[in-house]
């Protein structure tokens, strides 16, 4: 190359070299950090869907704390490639709503049905389950809420349910309660009792497994920290329920009728205490909402789990 033309391309080329050289890896490498900076930040906040519900603007609610995803679980628990091997994800499950619109069950501590929290709690719980490949998963009650617990038992046997999740919060006796004024109006509260329970019926035509879902859902529910209520065990009148298993607060509740009557395992979920004032505001969480349902969920592979081929 003679001086003339090594001028020329120092005059001109050399811009372009150090574009190519420099600014345009530069460029890229900024662009993959952008990404996995976004893809960071969406996997920690868990890909939480819109609030929706009864009480968005109902409630001053606090800033959610952070917590585990259970979109982590199914993952974490049964690796990709042994689903299809070692999970019976035909299992049909029936959820079962608590109550119905017009006999609604317990008020929460800020005046709200217990029926909304359950029908909220079980779709959120359906939603999910059909999401991690439950497909046989369906709501005992969507076509007729109002239906009696009699029924209820006869539809999931109709419908080949293979396990019966009944959906509940939990209240406590007369007893306990105190009067507070929530928005212009005076309510009844019990601050005294707060976490989870499960119930199980010794009556139910497959009572020992009913128990061993119980088990595997009040296991899941302590593996999330999640911490259950024993005053349905207090020798009173309206509780004194055999404790069948004090750590995971599991109850013996042998005449509830749906879970004595339903031919396929049974349990009853009582999710958290909503005339708790406190426990109500954490029930009304989706991040709270999302660990019952995470511990539903692990349960249920565990319960689906069969010997691997
Ligand atoms: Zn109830």
């Amino acid at each position: 190359m003679n001086k003339p033309a090594e001028i020329f391309v120092k005059k001109y080329q050399a811009p372009q070299l150090f574009w190519c050289r420099w600014l345009l890896p530069l460029f890229i490498a900024l662009l993959l950090l952008s990404f996995s900076m976004s893809w960071l930040m969406q996997s920690q906040t868990g890909r939480l869907p819109s609030h929706g519900g009864l009480t968005r603007n109902a409630y001053a609610q606090p800033e959610p704390q952070q917590i585990s995803s259970p979109g982590q679980s199914f993952s974490t628990y049964f690796p990709a490639d042994r689903l299809s091997r070692c999970l019976n994800m035909e299992l049909v499950i029936a959820i079962d709503v608590g109550h119905t619109p017009k006999a609604s069950g317990v008020k929460s501590a800020r005046g709200i049905s217990e029926y909304q929290f359950n029908l909220r709690l079980a779709k959120r719980l359906l939603k999910r389950l059909h999401k991690q490949g439950f497909h046989q998963a369906f709501l005992l009650t969507a076509n007729n809420p109002g239906m009696g617990l009699l029924e209820r038992a006869f539809q999931a046997k109709r419908q080949h349910a293979d396990l019966l999740l009944s959906i509940h919060h939990d209240s406590a006796q007369l007893q306990y309660f105190s009067q507070w004024q929530y928005r212009g109006r005076t309510l009844p509260y019990s601050d005294h009792f707060k976490g989870h329970s499960l119930f199980f019926s010794g009556k139910n035509a497959k009572a020992e497994q009913s128990l061993h879902f119980a088990r595997l859902l009040g296991d899941e529910l302590l593996s999330l920290e999640l911490s259950p209520t024993l005053h349905h065990a207090e020798a009173i009148k309206g509780e004194n329920r055999p404790l069948v298993d004090r750590e995971k607060g599991i109850y013996q509740f042998d005449n509830l009728i749906l879970l004595k009557n339903a031919e396929m395992p049974a349990v009853l979920l009582e999710a958290g205490v909503i005339v708790n004032r406190e426990e109500e505001m954490k029930l009304n969480q989706p991040q709270y909402q999302y660990l019952l349902i995470a511990a539903v969920e692990r349960a249920l592979l565990r319960f689906a789990h069969v010997p691997c081929q």
